[in-house]
């Protein structure tokens, strides 16, 4: 909510970044405002500012004066295609600026820039096989990605706000990944590590859960709106849920929260990765999926994350083609899928689910079986209007969502120095 001296202007956030330390510090605060209100409504003009925001207009230039200081917000020249007199118009600037965002996965890294206004500066993939790979060999591998996108940033001149890595597993508040099945990590000190590797670098240094930046990218650019209620599911060796939940991100009391590949659905059903049986994961998850796709595939192959790129082609190849065992086998993941979709259905009543990742390409297969147990599952009538869909995202996602983070702060009011 922002502060003013005159009407109180209803806000709603959707900010799940860290907040001015002092809820005191008017001035941060109303920068917020300002900042998610040009994100949203840019050109607009000071006094549009001033009339929805309810801030002052004296409040606001002085605001706006900083902002362009600071180079995040810049004049765009006068409008005369409006009642009144003619106005300057203001867009988000940012171009001093990026924020990075790093994934490691089972099978790739990616890397991704953005700067203020969302606009991608680099979007980058390697194939990285993690299962050859110690932690430590991960740690260097992501410390030279990041180190080659902080060094071509810093050749267009841009100033890294921050950078954040997301990794497919249990990662609590010091950046300290507790878990993280696919890759075979256990108590990786990953924010240490990476702050070493790159010599404590100036600009903050996160690292988060892949899903829960996933929805951060499927909220700000999926096409969704502004949805408070949303959860974006990664489709790869796992299966994690991103929630946003009231317009917060859900991270749960020590930020394990979204482990949706681990719901127990079939106490007899096959191992999965954490050592559990039946886990959605061990039965949606791409290894299942391929297998029970593609007969002709060994199991071994199929669990090879490097291959899962190929053999999704294929099951996609073969599905568009009518074959019967790939639509049978697709079937039957999306009805193990909408069976863990009407357990999230019926606990925090998302307006959409996403299908990420792999599945995004396999959706127009999976949505119509998973949305039937949906239906049939959710004890509000017809799904409780939960909408699952693709993604809009490719699988840079987790990255995307890893440099709006970053972004998040800056729209919060925590500003670069000028
Ligand atoms: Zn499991």
């Amino acid at each position: 909510m922002a502060i003013s001296t005159g009407r109180e202007p209803v806000v709603i956030t959707i900010q799940s970044g860290p907040q001015p330390a002092d809820f005191a510090d008017v001035r941060a605060t109303n920068f917020a405002v300002v900042l998610r209100h040009l994100r949203m409504n840019a050109p607009c003009s000071r006094a549009d500012i001033a009339a929805t925001t309810g801030l002052n207009k004296a409040t606001v230039s002085s605001l706006v004066t900083d902002l362009i200081k600071r180079r995040l917000v810049r004049e765009v020249g006068m409008t005369e295609n409006r009642v009144g007199r003619p106005a300057m118009m203001l867009v988000l600037d940012g171009s001093p600026y990026a924020a990075i965002g790093l994934e490691v996965n089972a099978d790739y890294l990616t890397a991704v820039a953005l700067d203020l206004s969302g606009e991608r500066l680099l979007s980058w993939r390697r194939a990285f096989a993690s299962a050859s790979n110690s932690p430590g060999q991960a740690i260097a591998s992501l410390a030279a990605l990041a180190k080659r996108a902080v060094a071509k940033m810093g050749r267009e001149d841009r100033r890294v706000l921050g950078l954040t890595i997301g990794v497919p597993g249990l990662v609590d508040a010091d950046g300290v990944v507790e878990l993280a099945p696919n890759l075979g990590w256990r108590e990786v000190d990953l924010r240490k590590s990476l702050l070493r590797a790159l010599n404590e670098p100036g600009y903050p240094l996160l690292v988060e859960n892949d899903a829960n930046l996933a929805v951060l990218a499927e909220q700000r650019y999926g096409g969704q709106g502004s949805t408070a209620n949303l959860v974006h599911l990664t489709g790869g060796a796992g299966v994690g849920a991103g929630i946003i939940c009231d317009g917060r991100l859900l991270r749960g009391g020590r930020g394990f929260a979204g482990e949706f590949g681990h719901i127990p659905l079939d106490p007899d059903g096959p191992l999965c990765g954490c050592g559990r049986r039946g886990c959605l994961e061990s039965l949606v998850g791409m290894s299942a999926l391929i297998s029970r796709s593609l007969p002709d595939v060994s199991e071994a192959d199929a669990s090879a994350p490097s291959e899962f790129g190929p053999h999704v082609d294929e099951i996609h190849r073969r599905a568009k083609a009518g074959n019967a065992h790939v639509l049978d086998a697709l079937e039957r993941t999306g009805q193990y899928l909408g069976q863990g979709i009407a357990i999230l259905a019926n606990l925090i009543n998302p307006e959409y689910v996403t299908l990420g990742g792999y599945f995004t390409a396999l959706a127009p297969w999976l949505i119509p079986d998973a949305e039937k147990e949906l239906l049939a599952r959710s004890i509000a009538g017809r799904g409780g209007g939960t909408k699952i869909i693709a993604s809009a995202l490719d699988s840079s996602a987790a990255a995307a969502g890893g440099a709006a983070r970053v972004l998040d702060a800056i729209d919060s009011g925590i500003l670069p120095a000028p």
